[in-house]
């Protein structure tokens, strides 16, 4: 895991080597959500990494305390954008789950994920390689975008061949709410730079495993 500071450092590099940098952390240990961009569109959750060039993220809890796990059980597995992580990540409550959280961004293929817990500062718990439960609000929300498509695999197979976003492309409603999503979202064209506003007209190109947001 990198520091901060370390991220910091990185933004004096190459663009491209920061992109890739930061997809292969999210996919070999995943990065605090604290540490990178997050793009939350209409229906799914981004990691932004680079001007316009956003890849789509798994988001769960890494550390849990005693309290929590005891009530809840092992952490959910976010991977749309739901209301559990709406509430947690809106205005008001982004600092404090930033501060008192430990939501990690991760992509992976497969269900095996790392979690600790801890009461005060001793960690009393750690779980590696754990399959996750998949969050039912997210389950739902897949559910719906995925309806009446020709899908032959399981919600949860299809959700770690994370190709969920391929969807959007099929939906022309789905699509243009993820697109008015990124339209608020800040984010600048990956071609020409111009920042996206709610009068931009943009639209998305699909490269492997990320999507570019282009107005131009
Ligand atoms: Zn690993
Ligand atoms: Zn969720
Ligand atoms: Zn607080
Ligand atoms: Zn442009």
């Amino acid at each position: 895991m990198l520091l901060p500071k370390t991220l910091q450092s990185l933004s004096t590099t190459q663009r491209d080597n920061i992109a890739t940098t930061i997809s292969d952390m999210l996919i070999d240990e995943g990065i605090a959500a604290g540490l990178v961009d997050i793009v939350f569109g209409h229906y799914f959750v981004y990691v932004l990494l680079s001007d316009g060039v956003l890849i789509p993220v798994f988001l769960y809890e890494e550390r849990m305390s005693y309290k929590q796990f005891q009530s809840y059980g092992a952490p959910k597995l976010h991977f749309c954008h739901c209301s559990e992580i709406k509430q947690d990540f809106c205005a008001q409550q982004r600092h404090h789950t930033l501060t008192h959280r430990h939501y990690l961004a991760k992509i992976t293929k497969c269900n095996a994920f790392s979690f600790s817990i801890w009461q005060g500062a001793s960690q009393v718990g750690l779980y590696n390689d754990y399959p996750l439960e998949l969050c039912a609000a997210c389950s739902d929300i897949l559910s719906e975008i995925r309806e009446g498509q020709r899908i032959d695999s399981t919600l949860s197979v299809f959700v770690f061949k994370n190709e969920s976003f391929h969807l959007l492309q099929a939906n022309p409603s789905f699509l243009q709410k993820e697109l008015i999503a990124f339209q608020v979202a800040g984010l600048e064209c990956y071609k020409c730079k111009q920042k996206i506003t709610l009068d931009s007209q943009i639209w998305i190109q699909i490269n492997g495993n990320h999507l570019q947001v282009c107005c131009c």
